[in-house]
């Protein structure tokens, strides 16, 4: 079941007060019509009755999707209380436990589990991309907006790596990645039941940390 609260909200920008409908969990299986709406980010976009500005508000959301065995914590702080104490049976039952701390990183994450990969070997592809795109393409690193997932074909995973004018699509294949995760699944576990962030910087933290092995 989703669950949501009405609360009065002051408009950022012409100050005046309304009512809006925020959601504090969504069900993927019950409510597909909110899933549709948590994937375009329609959830979180408000319009304000009074001058007519439409602006997003993330609030904090729990996203289950107990087919597909994930739950996503879309918020800027840590994970506690309830759904700390939620986190051990998920995980037992299977479930994949993330915290997303943008909409970006959250409407990504849906998309990536929806096509049924493992987040770590997507963040592995996307710093791969921005590796070639640097040593390959002769890109400058401070021009790079973003590095984002699009979708997985027949084991091969396009990733675009985008600059203020322009974009590249990197193609990469899954196989030689998931090996790798695979071959050193110490480096690469996350901590399931503390719904990590897997994100850019979860995957940079990895290749710049002492390894601490003899
Ligand atoms: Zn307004």
């Amino acid at each position: 079941m989703s669950t949501s609260h009405e609360v009065s909200y002051k408009c950022p920008y012409c100050g005046r007060e309304f009512t809006i409908t925020v959601y504090d969990s969504v069900n993927a299986d019950n409510d597909p019509e909110l899933k549709e709406r948590c994937i375009s980010g329609d959830l979180f976009r408000h319009s304000c009755p009074h001058c007519k500005t439409d602006f997003m508000i993330q609030n904090p959301l729990v996203y289950s999707d107990p087919s597909r065995k994930f739950v996503l914590w879309l918020s800027s702080q840590e994970v506690s209380g309830d759904l700390y104490r939620l986190a051990k049976p998920l995980d037992e039952q299977g479930y994949t436990l993330r915290r997303c701390g943008t909409l970006q990183e959250f409407t990504e994450k849906i998309q990536i589990f929806e096509d049924g990969v493992s987040d770590i070997v997507v963040e592995l592809a996307k710093y791969d991309s921005f590796i070639e795109f640097i040593d390959n393409r002769q890109g400058n690193p401070a021009e790079v907006t973003s590095v984002e997932y699009q979708r997985t074909d027949n084991g091969v995973m396009k990733i675009n790596v985008r600059t203020d004018d322009k974009g590249l699509s990197f193609l990469i294949p899954t196989g030689p990645l998931e090996e790798e995760v695979k071959a050193q699944s110490d480096r690469y576990e996350a901590d399931n039941v503390t719904f990590p962030r897997i994100n850019s910087d979860w995957v940079i933290s990895l290749f710049t940390e002492p390894q601490g092995e003899a």
